[in-house]
């Protein structure tokens, strides 16, 4: 006859003595069976859901391992793997991401930021004059509001405005300018509604910037990852993903001012068809810089003096 206990109370103390640590290779595990994903990445998720959770940092994740967690902790928790694990991004789950030096709140509806886009940043950065006391910025299709957020954070001195159609992603580039204040930085950007250029005075901008949607309308990417759960409307441009370049461009060079640039992120394949749309807008001096994977992102023209 067996010596072993009881199974049923066996798995009774287990369910209510588990630890952080075993509930998060749970989900770690639950999230890498659900999208086939690598098991590092999915512990790193488990993690970052769990962080927002508990309140623990990484580092207190780490101290804590061997604590018991109580049930509606767990249940709580279990949930929100289970909802990676079908798909839905760990940006909306927690409701933020860090981007350039700061954290922005993020919600459907509204896309996610992507490292990418910092590599837009960082050139930006470097076409504000030391002297940016007239020096006017324009971000267009702001959405959450990163990149004239983090530009307006990093140079006070510069004057930022953002526009979008969208008054969903407006709200939230409105509270993200809060939750700057809350992490230190005063970054003051002049948010405004509208249909890109339409309502932007002649000569009255010096670095106009955007992330507009580039994706063709039939592109396989649409099916996979994150992206299946963002707006549409802020991912696809037209049939081939160049749709919102071309209507930029029309009046690009009215807005901007004499030597004032522009700087487009696009997709990693479209630097040649953005550069000669620039080309034909009328820009010049126009150059492609790659992202940190090594893909051409970002294309800058200049209007002639
Ligand atoms: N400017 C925002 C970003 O870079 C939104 C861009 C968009 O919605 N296409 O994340």
């Amino acid at each position: 006859m067996s010596t072993d206990p009881p199974v049923p109370q066996d798995g009774r103390r287990a369910a209510l003595s588990a630890t952080l640590d075993e509930c998060l290779r749970d989900g770690a595990h639950r999230i890498a069976a659900g999208r086939g994903g690598e098991a590092g990445e999915a512990l790193f998720e488990a993690r970052l859901l769990a962080g927002h959770v508990t309140g623990l940092s990484t580092a207190g994740l780490m101290m804590r391992g061997a604590d018991a967690i109580d049930a509606p902790t767990r249940q709580r928790l279990t949930a929100l793997f289970d909802r990676r694990a079908a798909g839905e991004p760990v940006a909306y789950l927690i409701g933020e991401r860090g981007f350039w030096k700061h954290r922005f709140r993020c919600r459907p509806g509204v896309l996610i930021p992507r490292p990418d886009t910092e590599t837009l940043v960082e050139w930006a950065l470097g076409c504000i004059p030391a002297d940016a006391s007239d020096f006017r910025v324009l971000d267009l299709g702001t959405g959450s509001g990163v990149i004239a957020l983090s530009l307006a954070a990093e140079r006070p001195d510069a004057l930022v405005y953002a526009v979008d159609r969208s008054s969903d992603a407006l709200q939230l580039a409105r509270e993200n300018m809060l939750l700057l204040a809350e992490q230190g930085a005063s970054a003051h950007v002049a948010l405004w509604r509208g249909d890109w250029l339409s309502a932007v005075a002649p000569a009255s901008v010096d670095l106009l910037v955007s992330n507009p949607p580039y994706l063709a309308g039939d592109d396989v990417h649409l099916d996979l990852g994150d992206v299946r759960h963002e707006p549409r409307t802020a991912l696809v441009a037209g049939a081939d993903g160049l749709a919102d370049y071309r209507r930029l461009l029309e009046s690009t060079l009215v807005v901007l001012r004499p030597g004032g640039r522009v700087l487009f992120e696009h997709g990693y394949e479209q630097a040649p068809a953005v550069a000669r749309l620039m080309r034909q807008a009328g820009l010049t001096g126009i150059e492609t810089r790659a992202d940190l994977a090594d893909h051409p992102r970002v294309t800058m023209g200049v209007k002639p003096a």
